[in-house]
């Protein structure tokens, strides 16, 4: 069966680039990093190196990039790493639950800290004046994503990360979902702390890393060895650095060569075509006829391969495994969600009700994708929901009358 991949927001098929990287280091170039002999040199050099690419991806230097096993351990070795008890967080409403489920911890008496969530309007985006009046004389970091991982919604970063500055509060923005889809500066956002995860763009999984401004006072989650300068212990993971330097390089190039303008092309199609089906809606990133909440920020961007569609009538879940009979993937929210029942929070938050988010899925396109595939997955949705409504006996009743 023809199999297309519209699922690139829970992860990327690793580029042939960054496989042959990582090969060697699986059996040739074995040795540990920490090791002063020959072997270990070897490896240390390499990591070495996947530290320049990250740095250069992000504009920061080599020395503020800490390696660890994923976007969430970053997330969290950001959130647990600077809060301490006592503490006021700032933190918003439609974060991953990396960054989410941390934040709750916080809550906790053990760990005694205040957290505020921030909403978002109808457009699923922050408002930077709600920030500012979330803050108290305690605040020590304020946490927003740069991309939503559902809908693609670029947030206002920059503007946070004033207010932040401004308050003498750490900013960290999760940017999982942007980094390699659109330029990530840590300069240009001024923030303290950055997220990364090697496999949201075409590395390998289990390896992200987190920018963590010199100066900045981190203290470690974990305890064991003095790696990355004492800031997470642990033996480096040297194949998938590996994998997750050369992805950084890859995307910067990609990034520097327009690359995304395709993607965004195909994705803008893929919407249009979608969106043209009867009883469906883009949600997120402009007006949206069915959001209860006002839309503030009209329009505002959003990374350049992400669509969230919602058709009324539709079973998300029934939609996705119908789909993905016909041989394409595409997914209802986050991928660690998905086979739960909620409704996606970051949908609900936005003000959609929960059978609107019920109804709604996520189209996340790649590199690899092409205008064939996007002619043929709008056929195969097309269809796809046209029997789902018909075997709805609510939907299928509407429909007769109309
Ligand atoms: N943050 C965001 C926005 C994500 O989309 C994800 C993964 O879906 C993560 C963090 C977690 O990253 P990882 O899968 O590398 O742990």
């Amino acid at each position: 069966m023809r199999r297309i991949y519209f699922d690139n927001n829970a992860t990327t098929p690793v580029l042939p680039e960054v496989f042959e990287a990582m090969r060697p280091y699986f059996a040739e170039q074995f040795g540990n990093a920490s090791s002063i002999h020959h072997h270990g040199q070897e490896t240390r050099a390499a990591v070495e190196r996947a530290r320049e690419q990250v740095a250069a991806l992000l504009g920061c230097r080599a020395a503020e990039i800490v390696f660890t096993s994923g976007g969430t351990e970053a997330d969290n070795l950001a959130v647990f790493g600077v809060a301490r008890p006592g503490d006021h967080v700032i933190t918003s409403a439609i974060e991953h639950h990396a960054v989410l489920n941390a934040c709750r911890h916080l809550h906790t008496k053990d760990a005694g800290c205040e957290v505020t969530y921030v909403a978002v309007d109808g457009s699923g985006v922050v408002d930077p004046a709600d920030v500012r009046r979330a803050l108290r004389p305690n605040t020590k970091l304020i946490s927003i994503m740069m991309a939503n991982n559902e809908t693609g919604v670029v947030q206002p970063v920059a503007e946070i990360a004033k207010i932040a500055a401004e308050a003498g509060a750490y900013f960290h923005t999760d940017a999982v979902q942007a980094a390699g889809k659109i330029m990530v500066r840590v300069g240009e956002i001024g923030c303290d702390l950055l997220t990364v995860s090697g496999h949201k763009m075409h590395g390998p999984q289990g390896v992200g890393a987190l920018y963590v401004r010199k100066g900045t006072e981190l203290e470690a989650r974990q305890y064991g060895g003095r790696h990355e300068r004492s800031r997470r212990a642990g033996t480096e993971n040297v194949a998938a650095i590996v994998g997750l330097g050369k992805a950084a390089e890859l995307a910067r190039a990609g990034l520097e060569r327009g690359e995304n303008k395709k993607i965004a092309e195909l994705r803008d199609r893929l919407e249009k075509e979608l969106s043209g089906i009867e009883a469906s809606s883009v949600n997120g990133g402009g007006e949206n006829p069915h959001t209860t909440q006002t839309t503030r920020c009209m329009g505002h961007p959003r990374v350049p391969n992400t669509t969230n569609i919602c058709f009324d009538g539709i079973d998300g879940e029934a939609l996705v495994i119908a789909l993905d009979l016909k041989g394409l993937a595409v997914s209802t929210g986050a991928a660690c969600s998905s086979g739960a029942i909620e409704p996606s929070h970051v949908l609900l938050a936005m003000g959609l009700t929960p059978d609107r988010a019920r109804a709604s899925i996520r189209f996340s396109l790649g590199k690899l994708n092409t205008t064939e595939e996007v002619e043929f997955a709008v056929g195969l949705v097309r269809e796809t929901v046209e029997r789902l409504r018909e075997l709805s006996p609510v939907w299928g009743r509407t429909a007769t009358s109309r």
